[in-house]
């Protein structure tokens, strides 16, 4: 085992290989506050990367009603429960994680604490979807703002992790992580189908193929993403929830990249289950609505934060972030940074040529009921 640095635990921690980053990390944030559950993501990744043979019941991409989803079944709780005490220390600056990660929580001979879903716990993937935290009593629903009764929709692709556990598992070496883009990806020639992968994921994004015999998982779509373009799931979504782009470590933040500012300027877009140690590459701006316990648990101790300049976004406090949300949904290229230029965002791809331009401000216009060119009347005049 290296001693490598992880930045969302900020400590050092132990991993099965040295540290060593790719040039560039490819991320995405995902704003939960947006999603809708509606599984076009779901659908777009099926039908381009896993409508095969032994791929039934594989969604590399999938949409979960939290607290009760969840795809494979249990995969949060049941490595919660083997993970023990999960404490952050809050005396500095930046919170620090005190309890183990799954690589030093591994029993001896293993290289990660981990567990293998059945194959049944693959089959409902939209088990508990619609179903808030506790029953809903009607009167308590309406009379009582903010209510108690929450769920969101969560949204979840691989992590492309930093310290993918996956990777670490394979006795076959069989999988990598790209140097030029951080992708983590698994050779399906070197894969011999001992789906130590599957059981050493937490996030449960390694799935194993009975026809083929091999494993396989979310590929980022790097030949979109090598041409500049959104992954597919990221493309159709129909909430926007999601930007595409680069993310750095926070010493080497740069503010005017999008998913940079959003990490680590602003701190409204988290990892999940960080404590877990793989330094996930999704972030999530947590959602405003449900239990703060809940979100801490998740995304770690930085979600009141962040749940609160979200809700400063719409008091009028954020112009710079609400500038940042607006822009990077508008486009299905890859941002390299942003710039404000009067009442207009303007975002520009990563060999900086301007490719998209949206007004802060929507102008409203109002047209007369009745069109005396065509001779029509008209039901939506805004
Ligand atoms: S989310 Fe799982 S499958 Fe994806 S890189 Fe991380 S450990 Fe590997
Ligand atoms: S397409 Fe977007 S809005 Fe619809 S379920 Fe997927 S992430 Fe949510």
């Amino acid at each position: 085992m290296a001693d490598v640095h992880n930045w969302q635990l900020n400590r050092q921690m132990k991993y099965q290989y040295e540290e060593s980053r790719p040039d560039k990390q490819v991320s995405a944030v995902f704003d939960i506050n947006k999603c809708i559950a509606c599984q076009t993501c779901t659908m777009a990744c099926k039908t381009t990367w896993t409508s095969g043979k032994g791929q039934e019941y594989m969604f590399w991409n999938s949409v979960e009603t939290k607290p009760w989803g969840s795809y494979p079944m249990g995969w949060d709780v049941r490595i919660l429960d083997k993970l023990g005490p999960q404490n952050w220390d809050k005396t500095t600056d930046l919170a620090t994680y005190s309890g183990k990660t799954i690589f030093e929580k591994a029993p001896p001979g293993e290289r990660v604490e981990g567990w293998r879903p059945d194959d049944m716990d693959w089959a409902y993937p939209n088990r508990g979807e619609d179903e808030t935290n506790e029953a809903i009593d009607d009167t308590k629903y309406h009379l009582t703002i903010p209510h108690a009764i929450w769920n969101f929709y969560f949204a979840r692709i691989c992590m492309h992790c930093t310290y993918p556990a996956c990777l670490a598992a394979c006795p076959r070496k069989a999988i990598y992580k790209r140097k030029e883009d951080g992708i983590v990806l698994i050779d399906q020639e070197r894969c011999r189908g001992y789906r130590e992968c599957v059981r050493a994921c937490p996030y449960k994004r390694a799935m194993y193929n009975h026809v083929t015999r091999t494993s396989e998982k979310c590929i980022f779509c790097y030949p979109a993403v090598e041409e500049g373009q959104w992954p597919r799931c990221m493309r159709n979504c129909i909430g926007k929830i999601r930007i595409v782009g680069y993310v750095n470590k926070p010493e080497d933040s740069v503010p005017d990249n999008p998913i940079d500012f959003l990490v680590h300027e602003k701190k409204i877009a988290l990892p999940i289950l960080p404590q877990l140690g793989l330094e996930p590459n999704i972030y999530y701006i947590p959602p405003i609505h449900s239990d703060l316990k809940f979100s801490r648990q998740m995304f770690g101790p930085g979600a009141d934060d962040a749940v609160q300049t979200y809700k400063d976004i719409t008091n009028g406090n954020e112009p710079e972030l609400r500038a940042v949300l607006l822009l990077c949904v508008s486009t299905d290229k890859i941002l390299g940074r942003f710039e404000l230029q009067g009442n207009e965002a303007v975002g520009f791809d990563v060999s900086d040529t301007e490719v998209v331009r949206v007004p802060l401000k929507e102008p409203v216009i109002v047209r007369d009921f009745y069109d005396p060119v065509h001779d029509v009347y008209r039901h939506n005049i805004t």
